[in-house]
């Protein structure tokens, strides 16, 4: 036979009272980790209903991404071992800027200097980068700056397409996270891989494609420039077009 409630005391009200207080600390804290982009118990269980009474289910569109925050995908990114490139690296270089920036840059990967410093584009290119951005009235400060890959490969070699593969699902998370209105890609890596095309870099620039609906404009990389500043006249004019766009936004 079933032992009634009140038999076993679960309404006594110091029961309850306690009932309830565990129940509050346990929605803190779920919240708490919610906040921080780790999932609680599945949207279907019981659990959920119990102490979320009041929430709807939101539809799939409405949803935020998985890791709400930057700092989120940052530690869910961690001490990253996912591809060969962790021995050989010194700071895993995962993106600077404004979280909320309408413009993201995305680069190839780090060189030497970015290595010991953890920071995006702070060596040669990176000055160029930065007078680049300046040109347009923008500071590093106001945009976002990354990489397709976060750390840097043995002797400055192209990023090879494991490391890629390793590593973009982190990059989506970023641009999901930050939601720009425009992104640039520069040079061939960021737009091939961003664009998921095998074109070359000379026929993507000078136009905006389509990034997940957000306008991506390819361009040359800095670091092409510094061998080659015939073609800076060409980033220049890319360049306008993003600020135009910039300006309309
Ligand atoms: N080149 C890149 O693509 N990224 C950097 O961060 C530095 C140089």
């Amino acid at each position: 036979m079933n032992a009634k409630p009140s038999s076993l005391g679960l309404d006594h009200p110091r029961f309850l009272v306690e009932l309830r207080e565990l129940l509050v600390g346990l929605r803190h804290h779920l919240e708490e980790e919610k906040s921080l982009g780790l999932e609680g118990w599945p949207r279907s269980s019981p659990v959920n209903s119990m102490l979320f009474p009041m929430k709807k289910e939101s539809s799939p569109a409405a949803q935020p991404a998985s890791s709400s925050t930057l700092e989120a995908v940052r530690e869910e990114l961690g001490d990253c071992r996912r591809c060969k490139l962790h021995p050989t690296r010194t700071t895993i270089v995962f993106g600077t800027g404004n979280p909320k920036a309408k413009l993201v840059f995305v680069g190839e990967g780090p060189g030497r200097d970015e290595d010991l410093q953890g920071k995006p584009f702070v060596g040669l290119a990176g000055q160029l980068l930065t007078k680049i951005i300046q040109a347009i009235q923008l500071s590093r400060e106001e945009v976002y700056i990354t990489n397709i890959i976060k750390c840097r490969p043995p002797g400055n070699r192209n990023p090879e397409p494991d490391e890629i593969n390793a590593c973009e699902p982190f990059l989506i998370k970023q641009l999901e996270v930050i939601r720009p209105k425009l992104i640039c890609a520069l040079g061939t890596f960021a737009a091939r891989t961003l664009l998921k095309t095998e074109e070359r870099i000379s026929l993507l620039r000078g136009r905006f494609h389509q990034y997940q609906g957000i306008p991506l404009m390819p361009t040359y990389h800095p670091a092409y420039l510094l061998r080659n500043p015939n073609f800076k006249r060409d980033v220049w004019e890319d360049m306008k077009k993003i600020k135009k766009e910039y300006e309309q936004l």
